[in-house]
């Protein structure tokens, strides 16, 4: 078993096409042009693109996994931008290089994108040793997961030091972007009710790390809103027995607590790689996305097997109506694929 593991990438994925190449080793020599190609090659949907996609991902994949991947979520309006821009620049102040990359569910939903403004992060998208990529459009929150953790492959090979995923307070979008990143952070407004709401959706249990931002309207406030989550915090089972959630408050508009916010991270990482979970982590997150991949293939397959397309809609109103048990439905169908 273990000496036939080193074929695995090759036996499913030729060395990239010699006009991969060049992109490849512009991706690898950090220049931003072959990189954003790259980027469109791996969003593509074309059946070829996808192929040319997966070898230069193959390729590039023992140059990956050095940067810290961090989320952020939050409803619109507490301040994203704001933060990721602030947060940045002070980045780019210590030397590294930022990514920022958005999962936006509402581009697939409804063609619209709360992300996709491009006025947003001005100073940051100016700025060389910065990279800022809208979220891929693609039919499905999971299309979009899975092109942005390769966007984030590409962004890692190209030298970033710190990769940012954005994302916006609603639906499943979350669990998506606590799934492919080191630390997740919730930026919360110092409103005591949004805070029992995010509890209440489950929201703050994917949280490794709450930001209450604005706190410059009002710093009493913003503390009330600090020991409020901190206590609410105590009624969840911790994720890790190393870590107690932080909660920070800090104005991402004055840019005061971003020197704190950092070292918080700083900090997380060092406690997590010294009790081994952060590599845990991210051995957990490579092994769910290859599930992922395989149920989203094989429900792709049955879904456009002729037989199964020929008879679903007949099967469906059979069970609606109570003709036939879901269980017996089901079996039949999926008999078809052995067929
Ligand atoms: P997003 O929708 O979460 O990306 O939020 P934005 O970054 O666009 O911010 C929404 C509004 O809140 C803007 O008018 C910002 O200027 C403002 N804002 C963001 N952060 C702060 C802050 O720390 N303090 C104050 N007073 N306003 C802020």
């Amino acid at each position: 078993m273990l000496n036939r593991q080193p074929d695995i990438g090759h036996a499913a994925h030729d060395a990239p096409p010699p006009a991969d190449q060049s992109l490849l080793e512009g991706v690898l020599a950090r220049q931003l042009r072959p990189l954003a190609k790259a980027i469109t090659l791996v969003e593509s949907q074309r059946e070829d693109h996808r192929g040319r996609a997966r070898s230069l991902l193959e390729a590039l994949l023992p140059r990956t996994g050095a940067a810290m991947r961090i989320g952020i979520s939050g409803v619109p309006g507490v301040g994203k931008s704001t933060f990721i821009e602030a947060f940045g620049l002070y980045l780019i102040e210590q030397g590294l290089r930022v990514a920022v990359l958005a999962v936006d569910p509402s581009s697939s939903l409804s063609g619209g994108s709360i992300l996709g403004d491009k006025t947003r992060m001005e100073l940051l998208s100016r700025n060389p040793a910065a990279f800022i990529r809208p979220s891929p459009s693609s039919c499905s929150l999971g299309g979009v997961a899975e092109k942005t953790r390769e966007v984030m492959l590409l962004c890692e090979a190209a030298g970033f030091d710190v990769i940012v995923v954005e994302t916006v307070g609603v639906g499943q979008s979350e669990t998506a972007v606590a799934g492919m990143t080191d630390i997740f952070c919730l930026l919360q407004l110092p409103n005591a009710g949004d805070d029992l709401q995010a509890i209440k959706k489950g929201v703050m249990e994917l949280a490794d790390l709450i930001v209450i931002n604005k706190a410059d309207i009002d710093p009493i406030a913003a503390q009330t809103a600090r020991s409020q989550i901190k206590t609410a915090l105590h009624m969840l089972r911790p994720a890790s027995a190393n870590w107690k959630v932080p909660v920070l408050a800090l104005s991402a508009l004055k840019k005061d607590g971003i020197a704190e916010f950092w070292d918080t991270l700083q900090r997380y990482r060092t406690t997590m790689t010294a009790s081994g979970e952060f590599a845990a982590r991210r051995k957990h997150q490579a092994a769910a996305w290859m599930w992922e991949l395989i149920d989203a293939s094989l429900r792709h397959r049955f879904r456009e097997h002729p037989q199964v397309r020929a008879r679903l809609p007949e099967f469906v109103a059979a069970v609606e109506d109570g003709r036939a048990s879901p269980s017996a439905a089901a079996r039949e169908l999926l008999g078809f694929l052995n067929g």
